[in-house]
């Protein structure tokens, strides 16, 4: 059993509240894995404790659109069936990966705002923004002339996978997107193959940066596939090379279906970390 999750990669040292939740959020995952739970239930309840902190970009931490409105996105995958369920522009909802769950019990993969919010009905309300994130995004606006700069100094994603004890594996994300952008906007994260990716018979991806160089690549799956034939950290370091060439800055976290995992980053940053037996491990970088 192993367990894996990240608060976001990028070229701000990540805080000492953010590394202790992380590991609270493993140790919470891991004890559903202990008693019995499924890789699935472990990156929700892993993703659902982050995005209810308020302290990462995800949930009620979730960054504001231009015109001052968050709008969430989630995704799951189970790699047993390939079960997949994604939400895009979340407005009203409180954990958007739990909304993202219950899409993957429909014939549907994914819902926008309004229709996630009907099958979603019994997840709490989204707190409205408060005056910090009204500042964080009056700053960002200030200082941005390029979102893609402003970007690199910014965390924010949180994801997980993990592999359970009966071998399946899954993947999870869940953001408030970038610092700065265009209402409306769509990054990597509710887009399955790109943010996520999970297949027992090659390995489970989660990954954060910039989505629109994320979703070019097509980086989860990517990863995944070079999985037949490489290590996760060579499969890892082969693709985060490939988005580098086209200007992008991104970090994956990846297990594999024989249990070797990596935490790659072509960021200064990762806050990540991950729990097998009685190890924990969470760090600022994994370099
Ligand atoms: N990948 C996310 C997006 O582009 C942002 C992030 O990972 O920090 O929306």
């Amino acid at each position: 059993m192993i367990l894996i999750a990240h608060g976001g990669a990028g070229d701000r040292k990540p805080t000492g509240k953010a590394l202790k939740k992380l590991s609270e959020a493993l140790s919470s995952g891991y004890d559903l894995l202990k008693s019995g739970g499924t890789a699935c239930d472990a990156v929700v309840n892993v993703i659902t404790v982050l995005e209810d902190s308020g302290i990462f970009n995800a949930g009620r931490g979730g960054n504001l659109q231009l015109d001052g409105i968050r709008r969430l996105d989630a995704s799951i995958m189970e790699g047993k069936d390939l079960r997949a369920g994604s939400v895009i522009g979340l407005e009203h909802l409180k954990n958007p990966i739990k909304a993202a769950l219950m899409i993957t019990g429909t014939p549907h993969v994914i819902l926008t705002n309004k229709g996630a919010g009907r099958i979603a009905k019994g997840l709490g309300p989204l707190p409205k923004p408060d005056r910090k994130a009204i500042e964080k995004l009056e700053r960002a606006k200030k200082k941005s002339r390029e979102t893609v700069r402003l970007y690199e100094q910014h965390f924010s994603t949180v994801g997980a996978v993990a592999l359970d004890e009966t071998g399946d594996l899954a993947a999870g994300a869940s953001t408030g997107g970038v610092s700065v952008m265009l209402p409306g906007r769509v990054g990597d994260t509710p887009v399955i193959g790109a943010g996520i990716y999970a297949d027992n018979s090659l390995g489970a991806a989660s990954c954060t940066g910039m989505g629109e160089a994320i979703i070019r690549i097509v980086l989860a799956k990517e990863i995944c596939m070079q999985l037949a034939t490489m290590t996760p950290a060579r499969s890892a370091r082969l693709s985060l090379n490939r988005i580098l060439n086209i200007g992008g800055k991104a970090g994956v976290i990846l297990i594999n279906n024989k249990g070797q995992f990596s935490v790659s980053h072509n960021t200064k940053y990762m806050a990540s970390g991950f729990i097998k037996g009685k190890k924990l491990l969470v760090k600022e970088a994994f370099q």
